[in-house]
């Protein structure tokens, strides 16, 4: 499907990212035995003895965690209805989800809002909760997730009409570099949302509060 998206980082900048053709779906493994070894060269990388008391379990459950981040299954994102078109907004937001992020291997927090406009399909409520955490569940950047989000909800529900707004907090800004809180901001936005303000004032609003 091929969608002309704009998307906007920090509120105010605009950029067109290239579209790639479609999200991955399979659910990657982790080489298990491969992370134990990197969890015992990490601490000794550190400085630590991995023979001390507190540490003698932590390589498992550092892999025990990339494990279950990385296959984490979604179960079934893709139950639509039919409906008659009717161009009203469907919004769901407050979805929390958990990610890493690509540059620096850590963690960081999104409160994600995804509207869309359906034309044939309707998708169930929770399913768009299972997308978010879904492509959360890899090494991500914030603005790549959402305009994954977005294409995913695009393909399932067969609509051009789909905005996704994220506010992000980022441990890697808190915990290094400018050591300093703070939460960005980007949004997706297509079709009607891309095109008309109206529209998009509309989803903003919704989602406000
Ligand atoms: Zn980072």
């Amino acid at each position: 499907m091929s969608l002309n998206m704009e998307q906007g980082v920090n509120a105010n900048e605009n950029h067109h990212f290239p579209l790639p053709d479609s999200v991955t779906h399979s659910i990657r493994r982790v080489d298990y035995s491969r992370l134990l070894n990197l969890g015992r060269e990490l601490l000794v990388a550190l400085g630590e003895d991995p023979e001390r008391e507190g540490l003698r379990e932590t390589p498992r459950r550092w892999a025990d965690a990339w494990k279950e981040f990385i296959e984490y299954n979604p179960g079934n994102t893709e139950t639509c209805f039919n409906t008659i078109s009717s161009g009203q907004i469907v919004c769901v937001s407050g979805i929390r989800v958990a990610s890493y992020c690509e540059h620096h291997l850590m963690p960081f927090w999104c409160t994600v809002a995804i509207g869309y406009i359906p034309e044939k399909k309707v998708l169930g409520l929770s399913k768009f909760a299972r997308i978010a955490h879904q492509l959360a569940h890899r090494l991500q950047i914030q603005e790549q997730l959402g305009l994954q989000i977005a294409q995913e909800v695009s393909r399932i529900t067969e609509t051009p009409h789909v905005a996704v707004v994220l506010s992000g907090e980022h441990s890697c800004m808190t915990m290094r570099g400018i050591n300093t809180p703070g939460v960005m901001t980007s949004s997706v936005m297509s079709g009607l949302f891309q095109d008309s303000g109206e529209k998009r004032l509309e989803f903003l609003k919704l989602i406000d509060r």
